[in-house]
């Protein structure tokens, strides 16, 4: 019987790739620790119980307000994340079909990472701003707490931004606006794009 069936996702670049904007010790608590906690507490809460068997996303939308669900929601949006993280992203900006629907929604490229700047800056408390899509393709940014995500509300989670404290207060102490500045160097449009279902 295998015990432990979530796992880390690994990632495609090292700890110190992402200084200064993030650096080696944020990455290694933030992953190492935090995320790694999480992938660990799901383990075991979903281990022998009636959610075994079910996968990450299924957890997420199905499992009450409690444990699970906070866990599961944790482990995705980390996922979400990290994976859409780069050193010196090679997709600076969304194009094609993508930059086309974020200006049918937002107007601009620049209007919707302003508009994600306020959501994430004012968000009180532990939690998480996301771009997401709703079931007609329109693009939508929601600020979540704790480990909630959109697929909750029937939404498909695009972009993940971490406004817990974890996320940035080695490197950016209270200063949660420098962090979102920095952090927008690291996003690869290509990697949120293909989260489009
Ligand atoms: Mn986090």
């Amino acid at each position: 019987m295998i015990k432990f069936h979530f796992e880390l996702p690994e990632l495609g670049y090292q700890f110190g790739d992402l200084a200064p904007m993030m650096s080696q010790e944020t990455l290694s608590y933030h992953y190492g620790k935090h995320f790694r906690n999480y992938v660990d507490n799901l383990n075991q809460l979903v281990d022998g119980s009636k959610y075994e068997g079910l996968s990450l996303t299924e957890l997420v939308r199905k499992a009450p307000e409690g444990p699970v669900a906070d866990n599961a929601g944790q482990v995705l949006n980390h996922s979400l994340f990290f994976e859409q993280l780069m050193p010196a992203p090679n997709a600076k900006r969304p194009t094609g079909e993508f930059l086309f629907l974020i200006e049918q929604s937002f107007g601009s490229f620049e209007s919707m990472i302003e508009q994600l700047n306020r959501a994430a800056a004012s968000f009180f408390g532990s939690g998480w701003t996301f771009l997401a899509m709703d079931d007609a393709g329109e693009l939508k940014i929601l600020s979540l707490s704790n480990g909630d995500n959109p697929l909750r509300y029937n939404l498909v989670p695009l972009l993940a931004i971490d406004v817990w404290e974890h996320a940035y207060y080695l490197d950016y102490q209270n200063r949660r606006k420098d962090y979102l500045q920095n952090l927008w160097l690291l996003i690869n449009w290509h990697v949120v794009s293909g989260r489009i279902v």
